[in-house]
């Protein structure tokens, strides 16, 4: 299974946000939209940066309910991994894995184009996974 594959079935709606919206606005997006992240771009449709619930808690532990007033770019993950529509789901497990992180944007040529998260991962795979035991009974049943 490939990224493109994932994005037919789950579409390539993306939630974003510029750098300039507040830690404020994008909780009450990730609250509204119930999802764990949301996607920095700048005018161009291009990744500057991921905000997840994580970064969220941790600011609002250390700086207290004023930080909620500060910019995305203030928190944001700047260095963002991106993954291809042609990349397989074992690569994606495995930049989520060695990144420790739940989000994977899909970009192409440069511009943000879908997003997969572990549980779209984790999904895909268990079908995969299912897939292959019931071709193997059916192999075995026939021999
Ligand atoms: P998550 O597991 O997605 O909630 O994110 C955990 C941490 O990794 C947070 O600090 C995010 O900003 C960061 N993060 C999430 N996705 C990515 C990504 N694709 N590339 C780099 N950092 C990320």
């Amino acid at each position: 299974m490939i990224v493109s594959a994932i994005l037919k079935v789950k579409g390539r709606e993306v939630e974003t946000a510029p750098s300039t919206a507040t830690l404020m606005q994008i909780a009450d997006t990730l609250a509204k939209r119930r999802i764990g992240a949301v996607v920095v771009v700048d005018d161009d449709r291009r990744v500057a940066g991921i905000v997840s619930e994580r970064d969220i808690i941790r600011v609002l532990a250390k700086s207290g309910p004023q930080v909620l007033s500060s910019p995305a770019s203030s928190v944001m993950t700047r260095n963002v991994i991106s993954c291809g529509e042609t990349d397989t789901l074992d690569q994606l497990m495995n930049a989520m894995t060695t990144g420790r992180f739940r989000h994977l944007p899909v970009t192409k040529d440069g511009v943000l184009v879908g997003i997969v998260s572990i549980g779209d991962v984790v999904k895909y795979h268990l079908s995969e996974v299912q897939m292959e035991a019931s071709a193997m009974k059916a192999y075995i049943a026939q021999t």
